[in-house]
């Protein structure tokens, strides 16, 4: 089987949010499994050339009136592919505001698939991923229906978040490298053009990454608008669980985190908690809870919930808060005021912070994620991985990840709330905190998370499956 898996962030190469890890992960476990992928990326400045070698030279390719000199190298010890167009690439960060977006993103979807024409590689299915990749389908079904190599291979897309959609002008539809053949680009709304619909309306199969998720975007409340053609597209949608890397994030092997542990040595645990609040400035007492979260603060992740129940707890119990972000203004002044109204309590550190983020997840007793709506999420999962209680909406992934603590019957792995409400956030949370007063229950529900297996080798088989399928179409 061979896979071309096209994403526009790879980790460790590049990253923004939860893409990365799966664009790093998911091929190398396919790999693992005997499947021969490719993968294909930009390469943005931050990513440096040392180690690569020289894979394709410099082409040229036209988009509506621009053409665009582009060559590739190749990390061979991961068989990433990168796409080299510094006057598209490199800028101030991975996504942009700037008028020729489309044409990034329109020419890497053209690069990726000439890079396997041109060295006659035939890949059994290509797996695109998210609105960047979204024009593939039309450039599979048109400029390259007859080629040789690429001709009739079926194109696999992934949701990782229908609220990214790549709506551009619609005069953009013009500028995609599909020479005559934009009749394919079926999907238009009045003078706007969407880089995702079109992929959907085309793919040969979408999935998404969580059983729940796949449910929900063919809802009206959680469709963005694509609900009805989600929905009319039903029969070839699949909801496929994410993974977590454990080579990365694993508490016994984590060179980021200063003591390593396992579910038999959490007092450990415990000294990552004193070097984390050594860390951001709040003073250290044992038994002392510490909620944790890690996360871009956007309107997904619920940040609207948490004032009033923070403002409750942090008046009224002895607990930490460390919240690692960036984002929106509004949440990160909120965040602010709340750490100089508990400067002893509540640390905010802005900005993105790979160490930090495996600290929290090592050092925190709690995990904080009420997001509205969560493909599949990973820190839950990672939170589950470190001994970290999970305390969660009951949406997307994070239904299908963690399941209730019941203390009684000493099963599952976290708390979850169901109505996106300050209120179930507080219930929550309060539930959390009365729970960590009872030790055994603590450890009990500690140890449930961390024996759960959410590693890429279990869920690349379910792509295999899916790509087989195709692949036998
Ligand atoms: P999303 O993709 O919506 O951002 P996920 O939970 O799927 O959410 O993935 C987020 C990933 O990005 C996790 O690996 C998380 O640790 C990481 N991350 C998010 N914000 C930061 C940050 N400020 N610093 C470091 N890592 C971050």
């Amino acid at each position: 089987m061979r896979v071309l898996f096209l994403a526009s962030e790879v980790a460790p190469y590049s990253k923004s949010g939860g893409l990365a890890d799966v664009g790093g992960a998911l091929p190398a476990a396919l790999r693992r499994l005997g499947t021969d992928v490719l993968t294909v990326t930009p390469r943005y400045g931050e990513v440096p050339t040392e180690g690569l070698r020289p894979l394709l030279e410099p082409q040229t390719l036209t988009l509506g009136t621009r053409r665009v000199t582009w060559s590739a190298r190749l990390d061979p010890d991961t068989s990433t592919a990168f796409v080299e167009a510094p006057e598209l690439y490199e800028r101030d960060s991975i996504y942009t505001q700037d008028p020729d977006e489309h044409l990034r993103f329109a020419a890497f979807a053209v690069a990726a698939l000439e890079i396997a024409r041109r060295q006659g590689w035939r890949p059994d299915v290509v797996h695109c991923n998210d609105w960047q990749t979204g024009t593939v389908p039309a450039l599979l079904d048109g400029p390259y229906a007859e080629d040789p190599v690429l001709g009739g291979v079926p194109a696999v897309l992934t949701i990782h978040n229908l609220g990214y959609q790549g709506w551009f002008g619609a005069e953009a539809a013009g500028e995609l490298g599909l020479d005559g053949h934009e009749h394919l680009l079926l999907r238009r709304r009045e003078g706007a053009f969407s880089f995702l619909v079109n992929g959907l309306a085309r793919a040969d199969l979408i999935t998404t990454v969580s059983p729940t998720y796949a449910r929900e975007v063919q809802t009206p409340d959680d469709g963005f608008g694509l609900d009805g053609l989600l929905r009319a597209r039903s029969d070839r949608l699949v909801g496929i669980l994410n993974g977590i890397d454990d080579a990365v994030w694993n508490p016994r092997t984590d060179p980021l985190i200063p003591w390593r542990y396992s579910v038999k040595s959490l007092w450990r645990k415990e000294r990552d908690k004193e070097a984390l609040l050594g860390h951001v400035g709040l003073p250290y007492r044992p038994d002392v809870p510490v909620a944790g979260m890690i996360s871009r603060l956007v309107y997904q992740k619920g940040i609207e919930l948490m004032p009033g129940p923070l403002l409750h707890f942090l008046d009224t119990w002895d607990l930490r808060v460390v919240v690692l972000g960036s984002g929106e203004g509004k949440y990160e002044e909120f965040f602010r005021w709340l750490q100089r109204r508990h400067p002893d309590k509540m640390a905010f550190v802005p900005g993105y912070d790979v160490p930090l983020s495996h600290l929290i997840e090592a050092g925190a007793d709690i995990y904080l994620m009420p997001s509205r709506y969560e493909p599949c999420g990973l820190n839950q999962m990672y939170s589950l991985a470190y001994g970290t209680m999970p305390v969660v909406r009951r949406t997307g992934g994070l239904a299908d990840t963690v399941t209730q603590f019941d203390a009684a019957t000493g099963t599952g792995t976290g708390i979850l709330f169901d109505h996106f409400t300050e209120d179930g956030l507080g219930w929550a949370l309060g539930q959390a905190l009365t729970l960590h007063l009872d030790r055994k229950s603590w450890r009990i529900a500690q140890a449930n998370g961390m024996e759960v297996d959410n590693s890429w080798r279990r869920r690349a088989g379910d792509y295999l499956d899916v790509y087989r399928s195709l692949a036998g179409e």
